[in-house]
């Protein structure tokens, strides 16, 4: 299980900084999650003005 982020993403980059893990960089149009290194905390979910990660 991971958090994925979706088309809705603007790259603000505000998740990638609430990230415990560091599981969140800059991708291809927008923000990406590296599934191996998610925890499903939220913390994502809860810091996007776009709510664009969501939980699997
Ligand atoms: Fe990082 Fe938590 Fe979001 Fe997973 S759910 S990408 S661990 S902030
Ligand atoms: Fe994209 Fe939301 Fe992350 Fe900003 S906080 S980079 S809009 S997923």
């Amino acid at each position: 299980m991971a958090y994925t982020i979706s088309d809705d993403c603007i790259s603000c980059g505000a998740c990638a900084a609430e990230c415990p893990v560091e599981a969140i960089s800059e991708g291809d149009g927008k923000y990406v999650i590296d599934a191996d290194k998610c925890l499903d905390c939220g913390a994502c979910a809860g810091v996007c003005p776009v709510d664009a990660p969501k939980a699997d």
